[in-house]
Order: C-alpha cells, then structure tokens, then sequence
C-alpha cells in the first residue's frame, strides 16, 4: 500500500529530546551517523506525546540485525529465532533495535493458519511497509532522528487529539490475524483512559474465544501487563464488560456468573490494592494475582464451602487441578504455582492453629498469606477477629517475622524456592 504520509516538523509538535533516555539517543544517533534510518517508534512516542512517560523506548532501522550488530560490534547481541532483534548495550541498560517488517504475504513468506491467524511473519522491508503491520494507528508513528520530525500514515495524531483506539486496517482481519490484539486494545483503553469506539469494540465478544489459540506463556506475560501497570481494576471490568476476561480465566469467568460469588465481591477489591500498591512502589508478585484469581475455582473444584475447614490434602489436590488448568491458557511455571499453592496452604494454619504463631509467622509466605486472609475477610466478616490476631502478633513480635536472606531474589522465582528448599540440591558437573 502505498501512501503518502504526513510529516510534523519539530516546531509542530510536542517531543523533545531532553525526555529521551540518553542511552536510547546515542544509539539511535551512532546509527543515523552510520548512514542508517533511525527512529522512535510505537508507545513512546504516543506516551511522550500524551505526557506521559514511556515505559520503554522502542528503536526501529533500515538496518538489519546483522548490519547494526557491524555497527555496535561487541555491544551488541542478536536475540530470537522467529524475530531476530539487536539488543545494544549502553552502559547498564539495553535497547532493543528492530529492523523494519514488511507485510510478508506479498513475499510468500507469511503463514496464516485457517483461522486467520499469523503463524511465520519474519521479512525485513521498509518504513512504507512496516506501519501496516502495527496493531493501533495510535501506535503507528514515527520520530525521525534525522530531523526531529514526527511522521503519522495512519491518521494517528487526530486520533490521540480524540481519545480514539483504532486498528490500522479491518478490525477483524487484524484480531484474528493477532488475538492478543484484543487485549492489548483494552490494556491502552485504561492505560491511556481512552473509551474503545464502537469500531474497536464490536467484534470483542465474538472473537474472545480466539484467545484460546494463543500462545500461553505469552498470555501469562499478557496477563502481568494487564494486572500489573496499575490499572488492574479498570481493565478486569473492561475485559469482562467485552467479553474478553473468560478468555484468560474461563474458570474463574464460571465463578463470576455463579449467584453470590466470591470473586465478584473479592476480585475487585483486590486489584484495588495492586492498584494502590503499585501507585506508591509496593512490591506485587504473580503469584498473590493467581491465588486471588484461582481461590473460588478451588472451592469449587472440591465442592465445598469457603467457611468450613478443610483438610489440606483435599485443598492440594484441588489446586493442581485447577492451577493446571489454568496453566493451559496462561503457563504457570512450577514455581509460581508452588507459591500460589503456599499462600493457600497458610490459609488453614492462619485459621485454626494461633497457639503456633510463632512458626507460622516466620514463614517465607507469611506476609502474602495474610494479605490473602484480610481479603478473604471481606467475603466473610468473621474471619476479621482472625485478621486483627494476625495483626496484632506482628506489632508484637516483629522479630517472629521471615526475613528474606539477602542473597534471596525475588525476580528469580526458582532462587526463591531454592533458599528454603528442603531437597538436597544436585550439583552441576563442569566439563573441562
Ligand atoms: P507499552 O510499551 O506501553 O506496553 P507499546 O505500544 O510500546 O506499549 P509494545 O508491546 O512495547 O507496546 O510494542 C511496541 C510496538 O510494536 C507497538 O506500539 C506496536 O506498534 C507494535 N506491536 C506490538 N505488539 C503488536 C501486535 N500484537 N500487533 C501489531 N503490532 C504490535
Ligand atoms: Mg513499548
């Protein structure tokens, strides 16, 4: 498709270099210096244009992987199969260089499955060529290192001035084409607090289903971006207001249409707190996500009461159940499922074995097990004298508390379980 774009000189708009990350500019100079086209690109010119700031910045080249990597030389990595990308080291950071894609079925390079679904897509082509593959026209734009120009194909700087998410292209060729699209347009719907036009949001319900072909670890990430950029709460409500959500958790969507569920009472207060959490630093890990989202499938899955006690073979053997199946449509690794499975387990000590608070308080799941407690308290009142117990233990004995070793890390889940693990662990034999 050939059109001509339009080109906002930098007297025209808003992005100045000074809210660029210095890293980013050097890379994106040293390749304009080498004679290479160099651009921002995608949600962070559309952030800086919001005022906002950028989660991160996204570089896109004429060059190809192996031409900037001859740029970069030792600072720089090539990573991926299905799309090679560079990562180019500037100090301690790491920006990513994408090369320009083109619309690959014009090449016969492009595999569509028979639901219309992308499979192979790895051909390098130009800017003209590369804006139509991109989801959003918000997304679409360009911010020309070489003269500080913004450049918009698709309509996109009319479509920020009006608050409007639209596909680039026929909205349902391009959800099939891409799933994730979907819930990627509810992601920038409250990320951006922009309504879904009618265009956007009409074909969600019939296409939700769609979800299910898509990968599951990449829905598992999906899912962290979802819940975890600070505005879980509007998007559990858009994502089930258009028929998206079951996609994700079809257990825990059974949940939310039963009469009285817990999760429709507990859910939303829950991603209240990450919300809060997250808007004043707080630390926020999958896995408390997961046990909130999972808890009502769990009662379910053993076809008891959230208020009668339980032994905790029964509650185990419940969780794989429903933790495996979940982990079809979000892959769980084994050791977030392993702390899901902590958190819950601690229920029925923090419950009806106070006499050991001393123990139970210097548990590495302690802290999250009793967040999940206070939450379980607003579905049944009486737990809160239990809640104030708890609470009142860690005023008390601060000393009792787990403290996590400092060689611990919290990013590395198997490190987590590892430092507590009872397993002798296996050493790993060197060859010379
Ligand atoms: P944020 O970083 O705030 O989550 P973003 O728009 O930068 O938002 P990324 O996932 O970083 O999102 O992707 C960068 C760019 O790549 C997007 O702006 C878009 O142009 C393109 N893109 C990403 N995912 C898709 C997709 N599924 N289909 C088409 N284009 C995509
Ligand atoms: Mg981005």
């Amino acid at each position: 498709m050939s059109v001509i774009p339009r080109i906002i000189p930098r007297a025209e708009h808003t992005i100045s270099r000074s809210q660029i990350d210095k890293g980013v500019l050097d890379v994106l100079y040293t390749l304009s210096r080498n004679g290479y086209e160099a651009y921002l690109v995608g949600g962070c010119v559309r952030d800086l244009l919001l005022g906002l700031e950028p989660k991160d910045f996204d570089i896109v080249t004429n060059a190809t992987p192996d031409q900037v990597k001859g740029v970069f030389r030792s600072r720089c990595r090539i990573i991926g199969r299905r799309f090679r990308l560079a990562h180019v080291h500037v100090g301690d950071k790491v920006v990513e260089v994408a090369t320009f894609r083109a619309q690959a079925e014009e090449r016969g390079d492009r595999v569509i499955d028979d639901q219309g679904m992308v499979r192979r897509d790895n051909v390098y082509g130009t800017r003209d060529e590369d804006v139509w593959r991109r989801d959003f026209t918000i997304n679409a734009l360009y911010y020309n290192i070489e003269d500080f120009s913004i450049i918009d194909y698709v309509g996109a700087l009319d479509d920020l001035k009006n608050g409007k998410i639209r596909l680039i292209g026929e909205p349902i060729v391009r959800y099939r084409e891409d799933p994730v699209r979907m819930i990627r347009a509810v992601r920038f719907a409250c990320k951006l607090g922009l309504d879904l036009p009618n265009e956007t949001a009409e074909p969600l319900p019939d296409l939700a289903h769609l979800l299910a072909e898509a990968a599951p670890a990449r829905l598992y990430e999906e899912v962290l971006k979802l819940f975890h950029s600070g505005q879980a709460l509007c998007v559990f409500e858009k994502l089930r207001q258009h028929g998206l959500f079951g996609g994700l958790f079809d257990q825990t969507e059974y949940c939310l249409q039963q009469p009285d569920s817990w999760s429709a009472l507990v859910i939303p207060v829950a991603l209240g707190h990450t919300d809060e959490r997250i808007a004043t630093d707080k630390g926020v890990h999958p896995a408390f996500l997961f046990a909130v989202m999972m808890w009502e499938s769990v009662w379910q899955a053993m076809e008891r009461d959230e208020q009668e006690a339980v032994h905790i073979d029964d509650l185990l053997k419940a969780a794989n159940i429903v933790l495996t199946e979940q982990s079809e449509r979000t892959s769980l690794t084994r050791p977030i499922m392993q702390h899901i499975k902590e958190i819950w387990a601690l229920q029925l000590p923090l419950l009806y074995k106070q006499e050991k608070a001393e123990k139970i308080m210097g548990m590495p799941r302690f802290r999250a097990a009793f967040d999940f407690l206070v939450l379980r308290s607003v579905a049944v009142p009486r737990f809160q004298s239990v809640v104030d117990f708890w609470q009142e233990q860690q005023i008390v004995h601060p000393e009792w508390l787990w403290q996590k070793p400092s060689y611990v890390s919290y990013q590395n889940d198997e490190a987590d379980v590892d430092a507590y693990s009872t397993k002798p662990k296996r050493r790993r034999r060197y060859r010379r």
